[in-house]
């Protein structure tokens, strides 16, 4: 078995000690509907390895996890209707993570619904977007 916490939440719902609304297992992930969703159908893709945010997950698990997604997709929207579907990862406390086992929200969209996009923008000044552009670059260099 690989990483594991056992005072973690979606570690506790992997091991079914914590009920959830199952709608998918392989034997590297689950899928179950969230607890207080966005929309009816609001689904997360979980790892069941324990990894805290996206940065730390495997590149194969990622990929796992990834080909997983255009299949929950499609029977999410067929199941509920929906018009559209945003595919989610909070990473991080700043950007929204409460759970702190990466986990992917797929969230359907309806024309009415009550969520709102785009978020708010910010523009680049001088030379911030070749220097913007040169640091994540660089950072991608051997890896
Ligand atoms: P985050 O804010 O970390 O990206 O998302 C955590 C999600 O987990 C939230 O959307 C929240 O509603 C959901 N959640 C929290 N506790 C439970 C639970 O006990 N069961 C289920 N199914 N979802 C939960
Ligand atoms: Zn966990």
């Amino acid at each position: 078995m690989g990483p594991h916490d056992p005072a973690c939440l979606f570690c506790k719902i992997v091991a079914g000690q914590v009920p959830a609304s199952k709608v998918f297992e392989t034997d590297f992930a689950v899928a179950f509907l969230d607890i207080d969703p966005v929309n009816l159908g609001h689904v997360l893709l979980v790892p069941k390895e324990h990894h805290a945010t996206l940065a730390d997950l495997p590149d194969d698990l990622a990929a796992r996890l990834g080909s997983l997604v255009p299949r929950l997709a499609r029977s999410v929207q067929a199941a509920t209707g929906a018009d559209g579907l945003n595919l989610i990862v909070n990473n991080g406390v700043v950007a929204g993570q409460t759970v702190h086992h990466s986990h992917w929200h797929l969230i359907p969209r309806f024309e009415e619904d009550a969520v709102r996009w785009p978020w708010p923008h910010v523009a680049y000044e001088g030379d911030g977007l070749a220097g913007m552009r040169d640091r994540i670059a660089l950072g991608l260099q051997g890896g």
